[in-house]
């Protein structure tokens, strides 16, 4: 028997200011104490995370980063590497967001080194993979998750899965409004249980699994019902603290009977 608690976590991009960082975190601890069935994380952008941590510590709701350098230290102007980001004890870091994929050039290779980069630091990667439009049109998604998902798999074995967490996000839903049906989500989500389960079920079963692309107060609660949907990775509506609360409270823990 596995229990599989479920994770929301914001991805508030490069959005924020000290000001409306501190109203924002402090509506979400206010509005998320005692919700006990899911783990609530932020990832804020890098400036923010001495904010983060000093008035998240000691909470229920945990930090981390939108990206990771996959060196780890060296002449990488601009960069952050993992073991920066455990200096801000950082939970989780987003590799493979598709907008780092898209607009910074991320090859799947890539995100698997950072991927390997931040777990070896003793972070969380949420490691995201997903196919555009023009993809899923000419019906070859589960080719592009499998590659950007094998990348790692092969780079560091099955057994790197363990406690990591992979976000699926079809680019087409991301910021864009148009949201993934649960049917829809949940064909791709159990395409990847399947595809780890090939290599140990024991991986598969506990992994978490989030769905990202416009999830919002109003449609979480019904992706979130779905049986291999384990939580959501939230951008705009993470910015949001209503949004973002409710969306928090329509996760519930599933309990996978064996
Ligand atoms: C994201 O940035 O990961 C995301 C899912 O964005 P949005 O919720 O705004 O679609």
């Amino acid at each position: 028997m596995v229990m599989r608690s479920k994770l929301v976590a914001g991805n508030w991009k490069m959005h924020g200011g000290t000001v409306q960082n501190q109203d924002l975190l402090a509506a979400i601890l206010a509005g998320t104490e005692g919700l006990s069935e899911t783990d609530v994380a932020v990832c804020v952008p890098y400036p923010y995370l001495p904010q983060a941590q000093s008035l998240l510590q000691g909470t229920h709701i945990s930090w981390g980063a939108q990206n990771v350098s996959q060196h780890g230290k060296g002449a990488y102007t601009g960069e952050v590497s993992a073991a920066m980001l455990m200096d801000f004890s950082c939970r989780y870091a987003i590799v493979g967001h598709s907008e780092r994929r898209a607009l910074y050039g991320e090859d799947s290779h890539t995100v698997a080194l950072k991927f390997k980069a931040a777990r070896a630091a003793g972070l969380l990667p949420i490691l995201c993979v997903g196919e555009t439009l023009d993809q899923r049109e000419a019906g070859i998604t589960e080719q592009i998750v499998a590659e950007q998902l094998d990348a790692v798999i092969k780079l560091m074995g099955v057994d790197a899965l363990v406690n990591s967490v992979l976000a699926y996000e079809p680019v087409w839903a991301i910021g864009t409004g148009k949201t993934a049906t649960p049917d829809q989500a949940q064909d791709v989500h159990a395409f990847i249980r399947g595809r780890i389960i090939a290599h140990s079920p024991e991986v598969a079963t506990g992994l978490r699994i989030l769905y990202g692309g416009s999830v919002k107060a109003s449609n979480a609660a019904e992706l979130f019902a779905m049986p291999d949907i384990d939580g959501g990775l939230i951008g705009g509506a993470s910015l949001v603290a209503d949004e973002f609360i409710a969306i928090c409270r329509a996760a519930k823990k599933e309990l996978i009977l064996e």
